[in-house]
């Protein structure tokens, strides 16, 4: 508990005590008066200087305005009445702050929970020197340098293996429990912990650039971006205040005058002005404006505790509606990393074939060019490479050895007037072309991943009405991948400005204002995610432009996330509404009672403060997401 929280516990106990002892105590007249006004003053002090610093600001109706303005009421009443019975605005004073208190609490302790969630924040990062281990400031790493991580640290950068191997807790980034293994060559995220070996990584990112400084840059600025239902709490409350304060107003002033000159009987004012101060304590708004952003940052909080960052209120909110579904295919539905399975119509030895054009896709980001080098196996000259041109959609074209080398598919080739060869083989083809002229083509294959097919299942019982694919690659491929997915409609062979026009088609013709999410990997996609109403980036493949673009990153990149992202959204959103329909009914009613004068001051406050810790209760709620 923060200092601030515990002197506020402490008020609320010494007044509790005194005004206990004061109920009891025979003391009369103005005595007494002064006597609870000692209570008054040590709880709601703060209170009162809060509204005497928004009345001289401009800034009037707020709730302080609304607490003061009623005690100070009640007292006045009790003094006119000269009942002495000032009991009741202490204590409405006290539980007033008893809700705050809470609700401080309540705050606190969650965005603990997220930030302890969230505990991936290197301290330092060790590196060698003088054959010693030195900790120093992850800032002060440089690109290229080499770091040292013991078992049970944190990877501070990311980098690659170059000695050891470990088994690494990926779990703060992806909410996957299981270990992963890892060793020498292997890519390393910031953010997992070192488990069981020691490893020397060599950073390829500063710390400014690499994943888990990312990852908490987009946590720490989710709640900045605010959703339409909590615009809408900010707006209701600056309208609903003043209403309520000149309805309580003419409660006080229009029955008494109708009352003394209309029917010429007993004004009864102090009756009048007193349920005008009960409608003021009921009317208090805190628990709709205290309750829906605390909703949103659970929901965020919970989801982010999965592996699924959703960067603020506003797309979880979009989430939640979530009707059509699009796919890119590579690196989203599969794996992304391509296999070698044939060489066909070789003009030259394969291996040769397999060089050129790995030399070719040496500077490329696309996983069919990770996967030819890979397929390659040997160790890139690549000083033999002289302006590589990239084609998104279509492939590359070199200059290597004086020769022009293009890799890619059928558009590409059609652009040099090659003519390519058809393949007869199922997969993604990579014609090559030397110097113009056709000189074979490999066939590579993907895998669709573990998950893929479960994922499209569950996002249709999740309530998603349409699924399409989307992709750059050949018919034949894509249509085989959409019918063991079960995916509704496919588009294959596409560019990446294809891709944002179809999508802008089928938001238009979305006729049940769901809203479309596009998911992707960012590789010739970015223009995609950000066109969507919401963009879905896979976190651990997607390029740092997709993680950029998307509204929503899924850290470990299996699709199955995203039936639970939808799941997390939708039970945010429950109980979002739940907590509106709750609040404003209950107030309502007791407005109404306390308008009849069917209310008392104890009751206005219970209602009030018993709401609000219910709705925060109920809020809280959003955290736990573990089942669904
Ligand atoms: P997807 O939509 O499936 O993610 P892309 O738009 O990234 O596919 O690419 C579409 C097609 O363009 C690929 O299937 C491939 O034929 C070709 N292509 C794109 N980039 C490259 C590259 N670097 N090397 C070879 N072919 C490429
Ligand atoms: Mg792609």
């Amino acid at each position: 508990m923060k200092a601030k929280q515990k002197s506020m516990l402490l008020r609320i106990i010494v007044a509790s005590a005194l005004l206990i002892a004061l109920v009891v105590s025979p003391v009369t007249g103005y005595l007494r008066l002064g006597l609870f006004l000692i209570p008054y003053l040590i709880v709601g002090y703060d209170i009162l200087l809060k509204a005497a610093k928004g009345i001289s600001n401009g800034r009037i109706f707020d709730e302080n305005f609304l607490m003061t303005v009623a005690t100070l009421g009640a007292i006045a009443i009790a003094l006119y009445d000269n009942t002495g019975d000032y009991t009741e605005a202490v204590a409405v004073m006290l539980f007033y702050q008893i809700g705050e208190w809470f609700q401080g609490y309540a705050v606190g302790k969650s965005r603990k929970n997220i930030s302890q969630l969230m505990d991936i924040r290197p301290d330092y990062a060790n590196i060698e020197r003088d054959g010693k281990l030195v900790k120093v400031d992850p800032d002060e790493i440089k690109v290229g340098d080499t770091i040292v991580v013991q078992p049970g640290e944190k990877v501070p950068l990311d980098g690659i293996v170059i000695e050891g191997q470990s088994n690494l807790n990926t779990s703060a980034l992806t909410g996957e429990s299981l270990p992963r293994p890892i060793g020498v060559n292997d890519e390393i995220t910031s953010g997992c912990i070192n488990l069981s070996g020691l490893l020397k990584i060599k950073t390829t990112k500063l710390f400014g650039d690499s994943t888990v400084s990312q990852i908490l840059e987009l946590v720490e600025n989710a709640s900045s971006r605010k959703s339409r239902s909590e615009a809408f709490i900010t707006r209701f409350a600056r309208v609903y205040t003043p209403i309520v304060f000149f309805s309580a107003l003419a409660l006080a002033i229009i029955p008494p005058l109708v009352r003394l000159f209309g029917m010429g009987i007993d004004a009864q004012w102090d009756d009048w002005i007193y349920r005008a101060l009960v409608f003021l304590v009921i009317s208090c708004p805190c628990a709709l404006v205290i309750s829906i952003p605390l909703s949103f940052f659970a929901g965020i909080g919970g989801a982010s505790n999965q592996g699924i960052l959703v960067k603020g209120s506003n797309y979880l909110e979009n989430l939640s509606q979530t009707k059509v579904l699009v796919f890119d295919k590579t690196g989203t539905l599969t794996e992304g990393v391509f296999e070698v399975v044939g060489i066909h119509h070789n003009k030259i030895q394969e291996k040769k074939l397999l060089e050129l054009a790995a030399l070719a896709e040496s500077a490329s980001s696309h996983p069919i060019s990770k996967s030819l080098q890979k397929a390659y196996g040997l160790p890139l000259n690549r000083q033999r490479i002289k302006d590589i041109q990239e084609i998104g959609g279509e492939g590359v074209i070199a200059q290597i050895d004086e020769l022009q080398i293009a890799a890619g598919n059928e558009k590409l080739m059609n652009r040099l007037h090659v003519k390519p060869l058809a393949c007869h083989s199922v997969g993604t083809i990579v014609h090559v072309a030397i110097n113009g002229e056709y000189s074979g083509h490999i066939v590579i294959a993907d895998r669709i991943k573990a998950h893929a097919k479960e994922a499209i299942e569950a996002v249709k019982k999740a309530g998603v009405k349409k699924t399409v694919m989307l992709t750059g690659d050949s018919k034949m491929v894509a249509e085989r991948v959409a019918k063991e997915l079960g995916i509704d409609e496919v588009r294959s062979e596409l560019m990446p400005s294809d891709k944002v026009r179809i999508v802008e088609e089928l938001i238009a013709q979305n006729p049940s204002h769901g809203k479309l999410a596009f998911v992707g990997d960012g590789i010739n996609d970015a223009p995609v995610l950000s066109r969507a109403d919401i963009g879905i980036a896979m976190g651990a493949m997607g390029s740092d432009a997709a993680i950029e673009a998307a509204d929503v990153v899924l850290m470990d990149d299996d699709p199955i996330k995203i039936a639970k992202g939808i799941k997390i959204s939708r039970k945010c959103l429950a109980i979002v509404k739940e907590n509106i329909w709750f609040a404003i009914g209950i107030k309502v009613a007791c407005l109404i009672l306390g308008a009849l004068g069917l209310a008392n001051m104890w009751m206005a406050i219970f209602a009030d403060v018993g709401v609000m810790i219910l709705a925060i209760l109920n809020a809280i709620r959003a955290l736990f997401v573990k089942n669904l």
